[in-house]
């Protein structure tokens, strides 16, 4: 008998995974397509990074939503270097009017780059807000918008999409926030009722809203949460 040994073990199980994980991807990028979003597959994140520097090119003002998923692709020194407008609302030093004057910028931006908390399969984008500007610029006003999705955010559909993001994005972000509330200490969601309540717009793009110009990148590895 023919032994296998533990890396080549590991290879084989990870390449059947990750095949698995491009079907899925492939199905909601031809859903996304067929829902009239722009959309593509990304093999990695290195190719998810070079289409949205390619993006970048054609923008003066780059508008950033608060994303783990963005984190990771450390965009900031190419964008940076590029001589890009970049409107972040995390920039050190801003006061709170300045931050949401930030928001409002960002809603008229030339390019919006942001992620999103969930993409079923059937090619539904889905997120739930705070404050709403996320969403908001996710929906209208940019001149285009980029969602970079990692595979790990693919839901088999509207119910499961909503039950992720309430077993898992919202906590990890209300903790990423540093945010008290019941979730960032728990883990689980208690439905909470509190002033710092960041699930409170539930926004459901089901097909590409008519004046908007979306693109989704979908890549094939985990990204965010
Ligand atoms: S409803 Fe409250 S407890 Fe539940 S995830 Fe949202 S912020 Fe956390």
């Amino acid at each position: 008998m023919e032994l296998i040994s533990l890396g080549s073990r590991g290879d084989f199980m990870s390449e059947n995974l990750n095949w698995c994980y491009e079907q899925r991807c492939r199905k909601t990028v031809k859903s996304l397509q067929h829902n009239g979003f722009e959309a593509v597959y990304c093999v990695n994140k290195e190719e998810a990074y070079k289409d949205i520097i390619g993006e970048a090119r054609n923008a003066d003002s780059i508008g950033l939503g608060g994303s783990m998923t963005l984190e990771e692709l450390q965009l900031m020194p190419e964008l940076t270097a590029m001589g890009k407008e970049l409107l972040r609302r995390d920039l050190p030093g801003l006061t709170p009017d300045e931050q949401e004057a930030m928001r409002h910028r960002q809603l008229a931006c030339d390019l919006f780059l942001t992620s999103t908390n969930a993409v079923t399969l059937a090619g539904q984008l889905v997120n739930v807000d705070g404050i709403g500007n996320r969403v908001g610029a996710m929906t209208f006003g940019p001149k285009k918008v980029l969602v970079v999705v990692g595979r790990n955010k693919i839901a088999e559909d509207l119910h499961a999409a909503l039950k992720r993001i309430k077993a898992i994005a919202a906590p990890a972000n209300a903790r990423r926030l540093n945010k008290n509330l019941p979730c960032a200490i728990a883990g689980f969601c208690s439905d909470c009722n509190s002033p710092e309540r960041i699930c409170r717009a539930t926004v459901i793009l089901d097909h590409m809203p008519s004046r908007s110009n979306i693109k989704i990148i979908m890549v094939n590895e985990e990204m965010g949460y």
